[in-house]
Protein backbone atom coordinates (compact mmCIF):
# COMPACT_ATOMS: atom_id res chain seq x y z
CA UNK A 1 0.00 0.00 0.00
CA UNK A 2 1.39 3.55 -0.39
CA UNK A 3 2.26 5.86 2.55
CA UNK A 4 -0.61 8.21 1.63
CA UNK A 5 -3.40 6.15 1.21
CA UNK A 6 -2.74 4.27 4.62
CA UNK A 7 -1.71 7.79 6.43
CA UNK A 8 -5.23 8.77 4.79
CA UNK A 9 -6.98 6.09 6.70
CA UNK A 10 -5.09 6.39 10.23
CA UNK A 11 -5.68 9.63 10.19
CA UNK A 12 -9.73 8.42 10.31
CA UNK A 13 -9.41 7.32 13.61
CA UNK A 14 -9.70 9.81 16.54
CA UNK A 15 -6.79 8.88 18.77
CA UNK A 16 -6.86 12.55 21.54
CA UNK A 17 -4.77 10.84 24.69
CA UNK A 18 -6.55 12.58 28.03
CA UNK A 19 -4.11 13.77 31.07
CA UNK A 20 -6.66 13.71 33.39
CA UNK A 21 -7.59 10.30 32.99
CA UNK A 22 -5.80 7.56 34.81
CA UNK A 23 -6.18 4.24 32.73
CA UNK A 24 -3.69 3.47 30.06
CA UNK A 25 -4.93 4.15 27.61
CA UNK A 26 -6.03 7.16 28.49
CA UNK A 27 -8.86 6.94 25.93
CA UNK A 28 -10.96 4.00 24.63
CA UNK A 29 -10.98 5.41 20.93
CA UNK A 30 -7.31 5.09 20.72
CA UNK A 31 -8.17 1.50 20.77
CA UNK A 32 -9.83 1.11 17.33
CA UNK A 33 -5.95 1.89 15.75
CA UNK A 34 -4.59 -0.11 18.20
CA UNK A 35 -6.34 -2.79 16.76
CA UNK A 36 -6.35 -1.25 13.32
CA UNK A 37 -2.30 -1.70 13.66
CA UNK A 38 -2.60 -5.01 15.10
CA UNK A 39 -4.21 -6.30 11.90
CA UNK A 40 -1.95 -4.62 9.63
CA UNK A 41 1.24 -6.10 11.16
CA UNK A 42 -0.43 -9.60 11.34
CA UNK A 43 -1.23 -8.92 7.36
CA UNK A 44 2.56 -8.42 6.78
CA UNK A 45 3.01 -11.82 8.35
CA UNK A 46 4.58 -10.34 11.73
CA UNK A 47 4.54 -11.79 14.85
CA UNK A 48 2.03 -9.44 16.67
CA UNK A 49 1.01 -9.14 20.34
CA UNK A 50 -1.14 -6.46 21.66
CA UNK A 51 -0.62 -5.85 25.95
CA UNK A 52 -3.56 -4.68 27.96
CA UNK A 53 -2.56 -1.05 27.61
CA UNK A 54 -2.94 -0.69 24.16
CA UNK A 55 1.00 -1.12 23.32
CA UNK A 56 1.27 -3.50 20.16
CA UNK A 57 4.60 -4.92 19.48
CA UNK A 58 5.55 -7.05 15.98
CA UNK A 59 8.78 -8.78 15.36
CA UNK A 60 10.03 -10.09 12.15
CA UNK A 61 12.64 -12.66 11.95
CA UNK A 62 15.85 -11.74 9.90
CA UNK A 63 16.34 -13.58 6.83
CA UNK A 64 19.72 -13.45 6.46
CA UNK A 65 22.49 -15.47 8.61
CA UNK A 66 24.99 -12.51 8.15
CA UNK A 67 25.12 -10.75 11.48
CA UNK A 68 23.12 -7.77 11.99
CA UNK A 69 21.61 -6.28 14.83
CA UNK A 70 17.81 -6.58 15.94
CA UNK A 71 16.52 -2.56 14.97
CA UNK A 72 13.24 -1.63 16.55
CA UNK A 73 11.13 1.18 14.85
CA UNK A 74 8.31 3.14 17.17
CA UNK A 75 5.66 5.62 16.60
CA UNK A 76 2.79 6.67 19.17
CA UNK A 77 -0.98 6.06 18.06
CA UNK A 78 -2.83 9.07 20.25
CA UNK A 79 -2.71 12.87 19.15
CA UNK A 80 -2.47 15.92 21.17
CA UNK A 81 -5.41 17.57 22.92
CA UNK A 82 -4.11 21.06 21.61
CA UNK A 83 -6.70 20.85 18.90
CA UNK A 84 -10.10 18.96 17.73
CA UNK A 85 -9.16 15.30 16.90
CA UNK A 86 -12.44 14.74 14.61
CA UNK A 87 -14.02 14.92 12.31
CA UNK A 88 -10.76 15.23 10.46
CA UNK A 89 -11.10 16.42 6.23
CA UNK A 90 -7.97 15.50 5.62
CA UNK A 91 -7.53 16.92 1.92
CA UNK A 92 -4.82 16.90 -0.88
CA UNK A 93 -3.20 20.05 -2.21
CA UNK A 94 -0.39 20.59 -4.62
CA UNK A 95 1.13 23.35 -3.41
CA UNK A 96 2.76 25.87 -5.48
CA UNK A 97 3.54 28.99 -3.21
CA UNK A 98 0.17 30.79 -2.87
CA UNK A 99 -2.14 30.84 0.77
CA UNK A 100 -3.71 27.59 0.74
CA UNK A 101 -7.69 28.09 2.22
CA UNK A 102 -8.06 25.26 4.82
CA UNK A 103 -11.48 27.14 5.76
CA UNK A 104 -13.51 29.62 3.66
CA UNK A 105 -15.62 30.43 6.39
CA UNK A 106 -13.59 30.56 8.99
CA UNK A 107 -10.86 32.53 6.78
CA UNK A 108 -8.28 29.89 8.05
CA UNK A 109 -5.16 29.91 5.73
CA UNK A 110 -1.62 28.20 5.30
CA UNK A 111 0.75 30.62 4.61
CA UNK A 112 4.17 31.62 4.12
CA UNK A 113 4.27 34.43 5.61
CA UNK A 114 2.80 33.15 8.82
CA UNK A 115 4.78 29.46 8.34
CA UNK A 116 8.06 29.95 6.22
CA UNK A 117 8.67 26.91 6.57
CA UNK A 118 6.23 26.25 3.64
CA UNK A 119 8.46 27.68 1.18
CA UNK A 120 10.03 24.12 0.65
CA UNK A 121 7.13 22.26 -0.17
CA UNK A 122 6.71 24.52 -3.51
CA UNK A 123 5.72 21.94 -6.36
CA UNK A 124 4.95 19.23 -3.55
CA UNK A 125 1.71 17.24 -2.40
CA UNK A 126 0.51 18.33 1.15
CA UNK A 127 -2.51 16.80 3.06
CA UNK A 128 -4.19 19.39 5.27
CA UNK A 129 -7.00 19.93 7.12
CA UNK A 130 -10.13 21.99 6.67
CA UNK A 131 -8.80 24.71 9.67
CA UNK A 132 -10.83 23.11 12.47
CA UNK A 133 -8.84 20.17 13.31
CA UNK A 134 -5.35 19.15 13.57
CA UNK A 135 -4.17 16.50 11.04
CA UNK A 136 -2.26 13.64 13.19
CA UNK A 137 0.27 13.18 11.00
CA UNK A 138 1.83 13.38 14.38
CA UNK A 139 2.60 10.39 14.47
CA UNK A 140 0.30 8.59 12.13
CA UNK A 141 3.14 9.85 9.59
CA UNK A 142 5.52 7.74 11.98
CA UNK A 143 2.26 4.82 11.98
CA UNK A 144 2.20 4.68 8.13
CA UNK A 145 5.72 4.74 7.44
CA UNK A 146 6.45 1.98 9.72
CA UNK A 147 3.91 0.10 7.99
CA UNK A 148 4.60 0.71 4.27
CA UNK A 149 8.52 0.14 5.29
CA UNK A 150 8.12 -3.18 6.76
CA UNK A 151 6.05 -4.59 3.43
CA UNK A 152 8.34 -3.51 0.91
CA UNK A 153 11.40 -4.42 3.48
CA UNK A 154 9.32 -7.99 2.81
CA UNK A 155 8.11 -7.47 -0.95
CA UNK A 156 12.16 -6.53 -1.39
CA UNK A 157 13.67 -9.55 -0.02
CA UNK A 158 16.48 -7.67 0.82
CA UNK A 159 19.02 -9.18 3.69
CA UNK A 160 17.98 -7.90 6.92
CA UNK A 161 18.39 -8.80 10.51
CA UNK A 162 15.58 -8.62 13.34
CA UNK A 163 12.86 -6.12 13.12
CA UNK A 164 10.84 -4.94 16.09
CA UNK A 165 8.26 -2.61 16.03
CA UNK A 166 5.96 -1.04 18.49
CA UNK A 167 3.08 1.43 18.82
CA UNK A 168 2.44 3.28 22.22
CA UNK A 169 -0.71 5.09 23.54
CA UNK A 170 -0.44 8.17 25.41
CA UNK A 171 2.79 9.54 24.17
CA UNK A 172 1.17 13.06 24.14
CA UNK A 173 0.38 13.25 27.94
CA UNK A 174 4.43 12.11 28.41
CA UNK A 175 3.02 8.37 29.37
CA UNK A 176 3.75 7.03 26.29
CA UNK A 177 7.68 5.48 27.87
CA UNK A 178 5.58 4.63 31.14
CA UNK A 179 4.48 0.94 30.53
CA UNK A 180 6.36 0.13 27.22
CA UNK A 181 8.15 -3.05 27.79
CA UNK A 182 11.82 -2.51 26.87
CA UNK A 183 12.82 -5.75 27.72
CA UNK A 184 10.51 -8.11 25.92
CA UNK A 185 10.86 -5.79 22.89
CA UNK A 186 14.02 -7.08 22.80
CA UNK A 187 15.74 -4.51 19.94
CA UNK A 188 19.46 -3.48 20.54
CA UNK A 189 18.60 0.31 19.80
CA UNK A 190 15.29 1.94 18.00
CA UNK A 191 14.07 5.03 16.40
CA UNK A 192 10.99 7.30 17.47
CA UNK A 193 9.26 8.02 13.82
CA UNK A 194 8.24 11.40 15.45
CA UNK A 195 9.76 14.17 14.14
CA UNK A 196 9.02 17.04 11.65
CA UNK A 197 10.37 18.06 8.66
CA UNK A 198 11.93 15.42 6.60
CA UNK A 199 16.08 15.11 7.22
CA UNK A 200 15.95 15.83 10.88
CA UNK A 201 17.79 13.49 13.57
CA UNK A 202 17.27 14.17 17.23
CA UNK A 203 19.13 12.67 19.99
CA UNK A 204 19.44 15.66 22.32
CA UNK A 205 16.90 16.87 24.47
CA UNK A 206 16.44 19.14 27.49
CA UNK A 207 17.75 17.99 31.23
CA UNK A 208 14.18 18.86 32.93
CA UNK A 209 13.72 20.07 36.42
CA UNK A 210 10.19 21.17 37.88
CA UNK A 211 10.43 23.47 41.14
CA UNK A 212 7.77 24.55 43.58
CA UNK A 213 8.28 27.57 46.03
CA UNK A 214 5.47 27.59 49.12
CA UNK A 215 5.53 31.08 50.96
CA UNK A 216 4.29 31.55 53.90
CA UNK A 217 3.35 35.73 54.79
CA UNK A 218 1.72 37.56 57.51
CA UNK A 219 -0.53 39.99 56.93
CA UNK A 220 -1.95 43.03 59.20
CA UNK A 221 -3.45 46.42 58.92
CA UNK A 222 -0.85 48.18 56.10
CA UNK A 223 -0.72 51.40 58.45
CA UNK A 224 0.63 49.41 61.34
CA UNK A 225 2.89 46.94 59.06
CA UNK A 226 5.91 48.48 59.25
CA UNK A 227 8.77 45.76 60.31
CA UNK A 228 5.98 43.30 61.08
CA UNK A 229 4.18 42.68 57.20
CA UNK A 230 5.40 39.84 55.23
CA UNK A 231 3.61 39.98 52.20
CA UNK A 232 3.83 36.48 50.12
CA UNK A 233 2.59 37.84 46.82
CA UNK A 234 5.35 40.40 46.98
CA UNK A 235 8.61 38.01 47.89
CA UNK A 236 7.05 36.02 44.69
CA UNK A 237 7.32 38.59 42.29
CA UNK A 238 11.17 39.26 44.13
CA UNK A 239 12.30 36.08 43.61
CA UNK A 240 11.27 35.97 40.00
CA UNK A 241 12.49 39.54 38.90
CA UNK A 242 16.05 38.41 40.46
CA UNK A 243 16.04 35.52 37.98
CA UNK A 244 18.13 35.86 34.89
CA UNK A 245 15.87 37.90 32.50
CA UNK A 246 17.27 36.34 29.30
CA UNK A 247 16.56 33.16 30.66
CA UNK A 248 12.92 32.44 29.70
CA UNK A 249 11.00 30.59 26.84
CA UNK A 250 10.28 33.44 25.01
CA UNK A 251 14.03 34.75 24.46
CA UNK A 252 15.50 31.52 24.04
CA UNK A 253 16.09 29.20 21.11
CA UNK A 254 18.33 26.13 20.18
CA UNK A 255 20.84 24.97 23.46
CA UNK A 256 19.96 27.96 25.45
CA UNK A 257 18.11 26.85 28.03
CA UNK A 258 15.40 28.76 30.46
CA UNK A 259 13.53 29.11 33.83
CA UNK A 260 9.29 28.80 32.61
CA UNK A 261 7.50 30.50 35.60
CA UNK A 262 4.48 28.09 34.66
CA UNK A 263 2.49 28.84 37.58
CA UNK A 264 1.87 31.41 40.44
CA UNK A 265 -1.03 32.58 42.62
CA UNK A 266 -0.72 34.26 45.78
CA UNK A 267 -1.97 37.36 48.49
CA UNK A 268 -0.40 38.11 51.52
CA UNK A 269 -0.75 35.29 53.75
CA UNK A 270 0.62 32.98 51.18
CA UNK A 271 1.80 32.65 47.26
CA UNK A 272 2.68 29.42 45.20
CA UNK A 273 5.21 29.65 42.48
CA UNK A 274 5.69 26.72 39.84
CA UNK A 275 8.86 27.20 37.59
CA UNK A 276 10.17 24.34 34.97
CA UNK A 277 13.90 24.04 34.40
CA UNK A 278 15.80 23.02 31.44
CA UNK A 279 19.10 23.02 29.80
CA UNK A 280 20.61 20.79 27.24
CA UNK A 281 24.16 21.28 28.85
CA UNK A 282 24.37 19.19 32.51
CA UNK A 283 26.64 21.83 33.90
CA UNK A 284 24.11 24.82 33.27
CA UNK A 285 21.21 22.82 33.82
CA UNK A 286 22.50 22.56 37.52
CA UNK A 287 23.77 25.78 37.70
CA UNK A 288 20.49 26.64 37.18
CA UNK A 289 19.07 24.86 39.49
CA UNK A 290 21.76 26.60 41.91
CA UNK A 291 20.79 29.82 40.94
CA UNK A 292 17.04 29.46 41.50
CA UNK A 293 18.11 28.09 45.51
CA UNK A 294 20.19 30.84 46.10
CA UNK A 295 17.96 33.34 44.86
CA UNK A 296 15.15 31.96 47.00
CA UNK A 297 18.13 31.94 50.11
CA UNK A 298 18.39 35.81 49.71
CA UNK A 299 14.81 36.41 49.81
CA UNK A 300 14.47 34.31 52.70
CA UNK A 301 17.91 36.00 54.41
CA UNK A 302 16.19 39.26 53.87
CA UNK A 303 13.07 38.22 55.60
CA UNK A 304 13.66 36.16 58.52
CA UNK A 305 14.39 38.80 61.21
CA UNK A 306 10.74 40.37 60.31
CA UNK A 307 9.24 36.69 59.71
CA UNK A 308 11.47 34.57 62.19
CA UNK A 309 12.00 31.79 59.77
CA UNK A 310 12.44 31.19 56.22
CA UNK A 311 8.85 32.42 54.61
CA UNK A 312 9.91 30.39 51.09
CA UNK A 313 10.23 27.09 51.33
CA UNK A 314 11.92 25.49 47.86
CA UNK A 315 11.46 22.01 46.70
CA UNK A 316 13.19 21.19 42.93
CA UNK A 317 13.44 17.67 41.35
CA UNK A 318 14.19 16.22 38.52
CA UNK A 319 11.98 15.09 35.51
CA UNK A 320 14.23 13.52 32.72
CA UNK A 321 18.02 14.00 31.41
CA UNK A 322 19.59 14.96 28.35
CA UNK A 323 19.94 11.24 26.15
CA UNK A 324 22.78 12.73 24.28
CA UNK A 325 25.31 10.93 27.29
CA UNK A 326 23.65 7.82 26.42
CA UNK A 327 24.97 8.44 22.86
CA UNK A 328 28.39 9.01 23.53
CA UNK A 329 29.84 5.91 22.93
CA UNK A 330 27.08 5.02 20.70
CA UNK A 331 26.81 7.09 17.18
CA UNK A 332 26.84 4.25 15.09
CA UNK A 333 23.35 4.55 15.91
CA UNK A 334 22.99 8.17 14.81
CA UNK A 335 25.03 7.93 12.05
CA UNK A 336 23.21 4.75 10.29
CA UNK A 337 20.40 6.86 10.00
CA UNK A 338 22.33 9.50 8.24
CA UNK A 339 23.80 7.18 5.90
CA UNK A 340 20.63 5.80 5.25
CA UNK A 341 19.21 9.51 4.50
CA UNK A 342 22.23 10.35 2.10
CA UNK A 343 21.26 7.06 0.41
CA UNK A 344 18.11 8.32 -0.13
CA UNK A 345 19.51 12.03 -1.38
CA UNK A 346 18.75 13.72 1.89
CA UNK A 347 20.84 15.42 3.63
CA UNK A 348 20.50 14.74 7.56
CA UNK A 349 20.40 17.51 9.99
CA UNK A 350 21.10 16.65 13.51
CA UNK A 351 18.79 19.51 15.62
CA UNK A 352 18.43 19.54 19.76
CA UNK A 353 15.18 18.96 20.90
CA UNK A 354 13.28 21.67 23.12
CA UNK A 355 11.65 19.33 25.23
CA UNK A 356 11.65 15.47 25.65
CA UNK A 357 10.62 12.94 24.27
CA UNK A 358 9.64 9.10 24.96
CA UNK A 359 12.96 8.22 23.04
CA UNK A 360 14.97 9.93 26.05
CA UNK A 361 13.08 8.24 28.49
CA UNK A 362 13.81 4.74 26.49
CA UNK A 363 17.16 5.58 25.80
CA UNK A 364 17.75 5.75 29.99
CA UNK A 365 15.90 2.63 30.26
CA UNK A 366 18.29 0.65 28.15
CA UNK A 367 16.99 1.31 24.67
CA UNK A 368 18.78 3.99 22.93
CA UNK A 369 16.31 5.60 20.40
CA UNK A 370 16.61 8.77 18.71
CA UNK A 371 14.14 10.13 16.75
CA UNK A 372 13.64 10.99 13.16
CA UNK A 373 11.52 12.80 10.96
CA UNK A 374 8.35 12.12 9.44
CA UNK A 375 7.68 14.61 7.00
CA UNK A 376 5.11 16.38 8.82
CA UNK A 377 4.86 19.87 10.36
CA UNK A 378 2.93 22.87 12.54
CA UNK A 379 2.23 19.47 14.82
CA UNK A 380 -0.41 20.31 17.60
CA UNK A 381 -2.23 22.62 15.41
CA UNK A 382 -5.19 23.44 13.08
CA UNK A 383 -2.22 24.10 10.68
CA UNK A 384 -0.99 20.99 10.94
CA UNK A 385 0.11 19.05 7.29
CA UNK A 386 2.19 16.32 6.00
CA UNK A 387 4.61 16.17 2.41
CA UNK A 388 3.54 12.87 0.72
CA UNK A 389 6.98 13.08 -1.26
CA UNK A 390 8.23 13.02 2.24
CA UNK A 391 6.52 10.33 3.56
CA UNK A 392 7.79 7.88 1.03
CA UNK A 393 11.14 8.97 1.19
CA UNK A 394 11.26 8.40 4.60
CA UNK A 395 9.54 5.23 3.76
CA UNK A 396 12.66 4.93 1.73
CA UNK A 397 14.96 5.84 4.43
CA UNK A 398 13.39 3.26 7.06
CA UNK A 399 13.81 0.13 4.75
CA UNK A 400 17.57 1.68 3.95
CA UNK A 401 17.90 1.21 7.89
CA UNK A 402 16.60 -1.78 8.60
CA UNK A 403 18.51 -3.56 5.35
CA UNK A 404 21.97 -4.94 6.02
CA UNK A 405 24.32 -2.15 5.50
CA UNK A 406 27.43 -3.47 3.22
ZN1 LIG B 1 4.53 13.00 18.42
Amino acid sequence: MQVKELFLEYVGYPTMSDEAAEACPSTEKQWELAKRLYRDLRALGLEVYCDAHGYVYGSLAANTAIPAPTIGLIAHMDTSDACADAPIRAREVLYDGTDVVLCEEDGTCLTERAYPGLAKYRGKHLIVTDGRTLLGADDKAGCAEIVCALEALIASGAPHGAVKVAFTPDEEIGRGADLFDVAGFGAEFAYTVDGGALGGIEYENFNAAGAEIVISGRSIHPGDAKDRMVNAAYLACEINARLPREQIPARTSGYEGFFHLTDMNGACEHAEMRYIIRDHDRARFEEKKRVLRETVDAVNAEWRDVYGADACVLSVSDSYYNMKEIFEDKMYIVERAEQAMRACGIEPRRMPIRGGTDGARLSFEGLPCPNLSTGGENYHSRFEYACVEDMEAMVDVLVRILCVQE
